[in-house]
């Protein structure tokens, strides 16, 4: 049986990648979503894998109901909505916190905090975690959680619609003013979005610290590169400092790298179970730091994040080193966790 949309044929059953229960994946035949009030159907064209899927299929995410389609960087077109503000053909990203609309927290425009977290019967949804996400054919997206791309920005570029809010909140966080020095921490996808937005707003010198093939291939997306080995010269130097490494380690060289009265925004370790210590609480308090946390990207920053690509201010397609079609997801992220070839983003064609 088929579903007709205004613009294609819409199958019955589609492939996924299915997280079948901890530690077991699969590409699989399922139905495609229905579509449902307040939700468009995307036909997914690009979407990635980040190391936060890692975590799910681990079963360390407790909201994560199994079996479950992951995938929360992808971007696609509109095949099927139930208002006419999302017609058929409308390309569009993706960030991936829905909030509830009514909290305290949604009511300040910080929906990724909502109250409600995981509540589906508020409308909460966190789309690749407590609802199925992106890594298959169709996706059941709530609109709140779409934005149009802007011409000229491709759908793998669009796929990286949350990231770019990820990495510029943790900049707005830190309250990068331009002409500074701002250090950022870890070589992965998201620290390479964030240097290149930093010279985007302005920044006078970015240093990157990370390791690795990652790193070197990265030299020129910022002024100055250093192994987090040598970290230790860059002690007491940036006026901002963040952190996307997500260890412990990266956090103490976080605070150490602050001067006195600067700023650190750690936003790596977004689960739970990693501790701080070791860390001399006179650097924090004599030196007059503003530590913050960064979570995601609220207040709809991610569409300041496509502007931003649409300008070209900021180059994700060089970020993806590897691309496969969905159906052989096991060799994809197997490259992708093993970081073959200095593997940054892996693409997936569904
Ligand atoms: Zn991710
Ligand atoms: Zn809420």
């Amino acid at each position: 049986m088929l579903r007709r949309g205004s613009a294609l044929v819409i199958p019955t059953t589609m492939r996924a990648v299915v997280f079948r229960a901890p530690n077991e994946v699969a590409v699989d035949n399922v139905p495609t979503p229905q579509l449902e009030a307040g939700h468009a159907l995307v036909r997914v064209r690009a979407s990635m894998v980040c190391a936060t899927d890692q975590k799910i299929l681990a079963g360390k995410f407790p909201m994560t109901r199994f079996p479950h389609v992951p995938g929360h960087e992808f971007a696609g077109e509109i095949v099927l909505s139930e208002t006419g503000d999302w017609p058929a053909g409308t390309r569009v990203g993706v960030e991936v916190h829905v909030g509830c609309g009514t909290c305290d927290r949604c009511r300040e425009g910080m929906y990724t905090l909502c109250l409600n977290y995981g509540k589906r019967e508020t409308g909460h949804a966190h789309i690749g975690f407590t609802i199925a996400g992106g890594l298959a054919e169709y996706a059941l997206v709530p609109v709140a959680a779409l934005h149009v791309l802007p011409d000229g920005v491709s759908f793998e570029e669009g796929a990286w619609t949350d990231n770019l809010g990820v990495a510029l909140w943790s900049l707005e966080r830190g309250r990068l003013a331009g002409g500074e020095h701002v250090v950022l921490i870890g070589s992965g996808a998201i620290g390479l979005c964030a240097a290149q937005l930093a010279r985007a707003l302005g920044a006078g010198r970015v240093t990157l610290v990370g390791r690795g093939e990652r790193l070197r291939r990265a030299k020129d997306l910022a002024d100055e590169v250093v192994d987090s080995a040598e970290a230790a010269r860059l002690t007491g130097t940036a006026d901002l400092v963040v952190e996307f490494a997500g260890t412990a380690e990266a956090a103490r060289q976080a605070i150490a790298m602050a001067r006195r009265g600067g700023r650190v925004v750690l936003g790596g370790s977004t689960g739970a179970g990693v501790e701080l210590s070791g860390v001399d609480l006179s650097t924090i308090v004599r030196g007059n730091l503003d530590v913050l946390g960064s979570l995601a990207n609220p207040k709809g920053v991610s569409s300041r994040g496509l502007e931003l690509l649409a300008q070209k201010k900021v180059d994700v397609a060089r970020l993806i080193t590897h691309r496969f079609p969905l159906v052989v997801f096991e060799e994809a992220w197997r490259t992708f966790t093993e970081r073959r070839e200095g593997a940054i983003r892996v693409m997936l064609q569904p």
